[in-house]
């Protein structure tokens, strides 16, 4: 394939043009290297995942793009609202500075901001990786029909919820998450009753575990709703998608009744289920999984995009070393370290997670109370490169205390 971008620098392969593969081909642009980026569908296309936390829009801003944020003319986040089966539990998260964003538009914005910084963007599906010892080939199956084939040192995959290198069996197995077992039911919103108190904020309603729904406002008139409940509730119900969606968001629970009530649906019903899993393996020999192509937990909390845009900074950072390492120990200990530190900043969302579902009273009184500085910040996103404070510490040790360490709600 002919090289078009920064024609000086080795080039990467990218698989996938969303959060994950756009951020890592500003970042590798950044330390000389051309990103060759092959994205298969058509942008603007619609993406869930609209509520940022402070540290992915400071990840962004340190990569200089506040004006294009700005622009998107996004409604600014205020916190997080849960709103819990017992009021007693509910509680308020404030956020930094942080943004509600429609997918399709931010997702856009990022892969033009990549193209236009020197990324060379390939319409097209990667369909083949295979290792030879030294390099990957690479086969490309072109959107206008043709077949290209590149070989490079390094790629990063950001296939995101499609895990690319998973199903090639390049990564092993993949173990399913303490969320797997559920089902998102999503659409768009108009003339919802919001609060004065609700500003912007990401509004979440629970009952049980496996039980939610957020509201998430995307405009001063669009909202984006979703409801997420176990697979067999949904499967014994019977009831297509979209009635299933429309019934049971109207009997969740008063707050959010009360707030959908003379809310009229203005987009189609969408599903996605079984979406969580990890994969223990996910750099190796210059190949670097990021975002949702490795791994993904839950997304009640909104860290998805902040995984991608992170991870996405530690992989060109891995990859820069690498590329200043002739020696294959090297190479490994590079990839060991990017692992190291991404799956330790998803272990405390995970065990933040499972905290939250068990021990909900407990989990508010925290947030609240007992250590609300440390989970604002968890909540904000700090979760690379920090020690454990007196909070976290005190979750985990009622984790590991509980009979068996069940994944997800432990049921
Ligand atoms: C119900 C639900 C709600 C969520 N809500 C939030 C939220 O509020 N906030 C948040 O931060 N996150 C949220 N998330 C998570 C968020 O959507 C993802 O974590 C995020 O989009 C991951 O980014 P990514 O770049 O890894 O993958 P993606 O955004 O999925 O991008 C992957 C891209 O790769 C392309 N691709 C795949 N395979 C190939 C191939 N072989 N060749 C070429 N291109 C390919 C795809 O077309 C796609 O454009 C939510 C997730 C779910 C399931």
């Amino acid at each position: 394939m002919g090289q078009t971008a920064s024609e000086s620098g080795e080039q990467v392969l990218i698989i996938g043009g969303g959060p994950a593969g756009s951020t890592s081909a500003m970042h590798l642009l950044e330390r000389g290297f051309a990103p060759l980026l092959v994205e298969s569908d058509t942008f603007p296309r619609f993406h869930i995942g609209e509520s940022l936390t402070t540290e992915c829009v400071d990840a962004l801003n340190r990569l200089g793009l506040q004006e294009q944020l700005i622009a998107l003319r996004a409604p600014r986040k205020q916190g997080v609202r849960i709103f819990a089966k017992h009021p007693e539990n509910s509680f308020f998260v404030g956020a930094g500075d942080a943004w509600q964003v429609e997918r399709a538009r931010f997702d856009l914005m990022m892969l033009e901001t990549a193209v236009a910084r020197g990324a060379t963007r390939v319409h097209g599906k990667v369909t083949h990786l295979e290792h030879d010892g030294q390099h990957w080939h690479v086969t490309i199956s072109l959107n206008d029909g043709g077949i290209d084939h590149a070989t490079t040192r390094f790629v990063i995959d950001g296939s995101g919820q499609n895990r690319f290198s998973l199903r090639k069996g390049l990564l092993g197995e993949a173990t399913e998450g303490g969320y797997s077992r559920q089902v998102a039911f999503f659409s768009q919103f108009e003339n919802i009753a919001s609060k004065p108190e609700d500003a912007f904020d990401t509004l979440i309603f629970h009952r049980e575990c496996h039980e939610w729904a957020w509201m998430i406002p995307l405009s001063e008139t669009v909202m984006s709703v979703g409801l997420v409940v176990p697979v067999t509730t949904f499967k014994e119900n019977k009831q297509p998608p979209d009635v299933f969606f429309d019934t049971h968001l109207m009997e969740f629970s008063a707050s959010l009744v009360g707030r959908l009530t003379g809310a009229r649906r203005v987009g189609k019903v969408r599903t996605i289920s079984n979406y969580s899993y990890r994969v223990e393996t996910y750099a190796k020999n210059g190949l670097f999984c990021v975002g949702d192509s490795h791994a993904f937990i839950d997304p009640i909390f909104s860290f998805g995009v902040e995984f991608a845009v992170c991870e996405a900074a530690y992989a060109a950072e891995a990859i820069a070393a690498c590329r200043e390492a002739s020696d294959t120990a090297s190479w490994r200990r590079h990839a060991d370290r990017y692992m190291q530190v991404t799956s330790q900043g998803q272990r405390v969302i995970e065990d933040l997670l499972d905290y939250f579902w068990r021990h909900p009273w407990g989990f508010a009184n925290m947030a609240h109370v007992r250590h609300r500085e440390e989970f604002l910040e968890i909540f904000a996103g700090r979760i690379y490169e920090t020690q454990p404070g007196e909070g976290l510490k005190r979750m985990r040790a009622t984790l590991q205390g509980a009979t068996a360490k069940a994944v997800g709600c432990g049921r």
